[in-house]
């Protein structure tokens, strides 16, 4: 893998969606939220703009986290077969471009916290270099006191907390502020997925994550699909359709050759992780299928390019998905 094929950091991203707005005018479209840090939020939203947006299948994908760089490539690369026929590396794309383009409005943010990705010292995580405790101190920054990893918060303030380092997940919102870009609604994400969805229609919701699946033991697991928070609570209708689109990605990873957890599968936070979910994500949850998609991350069993290929997937399947449902 070439790392100019592979871009992860914001200054990687923000050249091709320079270029990419140049040659594809009729094809794509970017708004962007800048940080605290400058850095810019794009929120690229391609469809066959000639023929309007009504009447279109919507779909709003968004990566949140800037220690699952694979996610971000993930995306740049299916926006690369859209616009261009070509994957990153320049390899023949496969994807019916133009009947996608011609049925559906896409919008993905492939990078919710730039400010965070820069401060990352990977552009990926293939588990050769660094354990999952020495990445988790990278994710969530390390406790000045404990020396163990600093906490895991929707919101925190340098004016209360100081770590010994800050750690690459969080995103810098004011002076002393920071949050988690998923579990708070003052973050980027949220503020620009809303932005998003009062300007066009979505019938779905996707976030691309990673994980690193130790939980599963042999790491047998390398991608899995996790239904929405409020999924007990959702319409039955509304439940089978998250339920389908799930299953639509397990059976897509399953042809690529990827472990998906066969199931999709029901995981809810304990409090106060649940309740961040919901004031974040729960007006969304109510009104739209929504699947969260989960790559491994920093593990030998997967590598850059299969997270990248997995995470694509998953948006793949979504758009199929939407294509196909009346
Ligand atoms: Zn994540």
């Amino acid at each position: 893998m070439r790392l100019k094929d592979w871009p992860a950091y914001p200054h990687q991203v923000d050249a091709l969606v320079r270029a990419w707005q140049h040659d594809y005018p009729d094809q794509l479209r970017v708004q962007s939220l800048t940080q605290y840090t400058r850095h810019r939020v794009h929120a690229l939203t391609v469809t066959d703009w000639s023929t309007g947006e009504s009447g279109k299948k919507g779909l709003i994908c968004a990566v949140p986290h800037a220690h699952e760089p694979a996610a971000t490539v993930g995306i740049m690369d299916f926006l690369s077969e859209l616009l261009t026929g070509r994957h990153l590396d320049r390899s023949e794309s496969h994807l019916d471009a133009q009947s996608i383009l011609s049925q559906c409005l896409l919008t993905f943010i492939p990078d919710a916290n730039p400010g965070g990705r820069a401060r990352s010292p990977e552009p990926f995580w293939d588990g050769q270099k660094h354990d999952n405790v020495t990445f988790q101190r990278v994710m969530f920054g390390i406790d000045l006191d404990t020396e163990s990893v600093f906490k895991r918060v929707a919101r925190w303030s340098l004016l209360e907390d100081v770590p010994a380092r800050i750690g690459v997940a969080y995103e810098q919102v004011s002076e002393h502020e920071f949050v988690e870009p998923n579990r708070d609604e003052g973050s980027s994400l949220v503020r620009l997925s809303r932005q998003m969805s009062g300007q066009y229609c979505y019938d779905c919701q996707v976030h691309l994550h990673q994980t690193e699946f130790d939980w599963t033991g042999q790491n047998a697991t390398n991608c899995m699909a996790l239904l929405p928070t409020l999924q007990a609570e959702l319409p039955e209708s509304l439940q089978q359709a998250n339920l389908a689109l799930a299953e639509r990605m397990i059976a897509l990873w399953r042809d690529l050759g990827g472990h998906p957890l066969p199931e999709p599968r029901r995981f809810v936070y304990g409090e106060p992780h649940r309740q961040w979910f919901v004031n974040s994500w729960g007006d969304v949850e109510r009104r739209i299928p929504s699947v969260t998609v989960e790559v491994q991350n920093n593990h030998r069993n997967t590598s850059p390019h299969q997270q990248m290929v997995l995470s694509s997937a998953g948006i793949r399947a979504a758009v199929e998905w939407l294509m196909e449902s009346g």
